[in-house]
């Protein structure tokens, strides 16, 4: 007899850590780094903080690989009551909104947890207090992975005496630190070339510490919510929100749900789709929402407002600079773009000299960074990296494998087309390719004339010391040809080469 079971979405991931960045100890210890920090991120910069985070990675057993990590940041907290259900239960979220952040799913920070307990049995520690909230809250958590819910082992609150708010979080876990430090090493490198106003400290049980100092005190502005983009809707979406506003008017619906629908446009569309204006929503037939479904599929509409993005703008360039005081830098910003009623932003630069090294062998300095997250693991799958490969860089005269050059990729967007949960690559989406491109062409082309202009200038200096030499005898055989006094000719060949040598 075949047997039928539901399984919770916490068992689910349980099953499939794999797709979650978990797959062995050594990612999933660099996994676990990488969700708390970010979580620890998105935190700060929603409450409009410098970010101050601390890491610290210690050993409980070496044999069995048993670490601890305790992050500490001064972000906006949890409240008291919803701490259980944001570390307790997979897919609780507070970022389900259409505002660009880190997490996407409500799963990462919560994976860390699930994946301490299952390879360690332990509780795990949350500390946390709100923003001028009188009281700090303590909690012992585990997760009960059959029913996804949390089991709150201990619970309290202290009195909260200097006013600090921000959150600690602690637990025990199995994994390969050794094979993940280079990894966790660059990730924290690479995040403080996008998030410079964050200062992070990260110290291991090896003696290992690392301080990324703030080079910058400007916090790129907080991103604002936004209602969907109508392209941005399926059928299953748009039956949901139908659900919701039972008792709308359609037109009133329409306008009061999706960005981009005025009153004008909501008229034009229910015109074109064949329904009565100010039906509730509740009496739509099957049909009608089909219809109504494809009219916002085709319609003209204004592309996708980019208020809930925050791209890192002067940050990106601060960052870069500061870290490899590079001899030439092109920064770039597109204007907004959109894909699948999605809004998205592309940065790009491309840094010469300085402390860029050149490539290892056929490789390239791609730095990737996706909602201010840098993007580690495979990079030869990512779209930034197909749209280098594939320009012709002899047009620009540049040799992207043997000069010391890197290029750097900012993607901001509500929806990054990420091709795994683990958010390790984007994918190849034509959109998306084009607008790198277009940046990426427009950064090539200003080295380009930096660089050959850096030649010219060299080859005048060759050829004016080469004519320092020579002058002397120049002057006497063209003063012989010449029939001239040796002395002006001279002075004007000397005149000449300076000229050249100005221009
Ligand atoms: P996601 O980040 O995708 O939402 P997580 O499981 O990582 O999922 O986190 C769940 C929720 O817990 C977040 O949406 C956020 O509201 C809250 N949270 C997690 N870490 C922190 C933190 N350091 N400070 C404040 N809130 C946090
Ligand atoms: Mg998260």
């Amino acid at each position: 007899m075949i047997k039928f079971e539901e399984i919770s979405p916490s068992d689910f991931f349980y099953r499939n850590k794999e797709i979650a960045g978990f797959e062995n100890p050594a990612k999933a210890c660099y996994t676990i780094v990488r969700e708390f920090l970010e979580n620890s991120l998105d935190a700060c910069e929603l409450g409009g903080f410098l970010p101050e985070i601390e890491i610290y990675m210690k050993s409980v057993n070496i044999e069995e690989k048993r670490l601890r990590i305790k992050v500490i940041d001064n972000g906006i907290g949890v409240p008291h009551d919803k701490i259980p259900l944001a570390f307790g239960k997979i897919l609780y979220s507070s970022k389900y909104v259409l505002r660009q952040h880190r997490g996407i799913f409500g799963l990462g920070g919560k994976m860390a947890v699930l994946y301490s307990q299952i390879t360690t049995n332990n509780p795990f520690r949350v500390i946390s207090a709100t923003p001028n909230n009188g009281y700090i809250s303590f909690y012992e958590l585990k997760i009960d992975i059959l029913r996804n819910e949390p089991i709150i082992l201990k619970r309290s609150k202290i009195i909260n005496q200097n006013g600090w708010h921000g959150l600690i979080l602690e637990c025990e876990f199995i994994g390969d630190y050794l094979l993940s430090k280079k990894k966790i090493f660059e990730y924290l490198f690479q995040t403080s070339i996008a998030v410079p106003y964050a200062r992070i400290y990260y110290q291991d049980y090896e003696g290992n510490a690392l301080l990324f100092e703030r080079k910058t005190d400007k916090i790129p502005p907080i991103p604002e919510e936004t209602l969907l983009h109508p392209k941005g809707v399926d059928l299953e979406m748009l039956k949901r929100l139908i659900k919701i506003n039972p008792n709308l008017p359609l037109n009133r619906f329409l306008a009061k749900n999706f960005q981009r629908i005025g009153q004008k446009a909501a008229e034009e569309i229910l015109k074109l789709a064949n329904i009565e204006f100010e039906k509730p929503v509740s009496k739509l037939t099957e049909e009608e929402i089909v219809r109504l479904y494809n009219v916002m599929k085709s319609y003209p509409f204004k592309r996708p407002s980019a208020n809930s993005l925050s791209p890192l703008g002067e940050s990106f360039a601060i960052g870069i600079k500061e870290t490899f005081n590079p001899e030439f830098l092109s920064y770039d910003m597109r204007e907004p773009s959109s894909f699948e009623g999605h809004p998205f932003i592309v940065e790009t630069a491309i840094a010469y000299g300085g402390d860029i090294p050149i490539p290892e062998q056929n490789e390239i300095n791609l730095f990737r960074f996706a909602n201010k997250i840098p993007l580690i693991y495979d990079s030869y799958n990512d779209v930034s990296m197909k749209v280098i490969k594939n320009i012709n860089w002899s047009i620009y005269k540049l040799n992207i494998y043997q000069e010391p050059i890197a290029f750097f990729v900012h993607i901001c967007s509500t929806k990054i087309p990420y091709k795994t949960l683990g958010k390790e690559y984007i994918a190849n989406q034509p959109e998306i390719y084009k607008e790198i491109e277009l940046s990426i062409r427009k950064n090539a082309r200003l080295l380009s004339a930096y660089i050959n202009k850096k030649r010219i200038i060299e080859y005048q200096k060759i050829r004016y010391k080469y004519l320092k030499e020579y002058i002397e005898k120049i002057a006497n055989f063209a003063c012989i040809l010449a029939n001239e006094d040796p002395k002006k000719i001279k002075n004007n060949i000397v005149k000449l080469v300076e000229i050249n040598d100005a221009s």
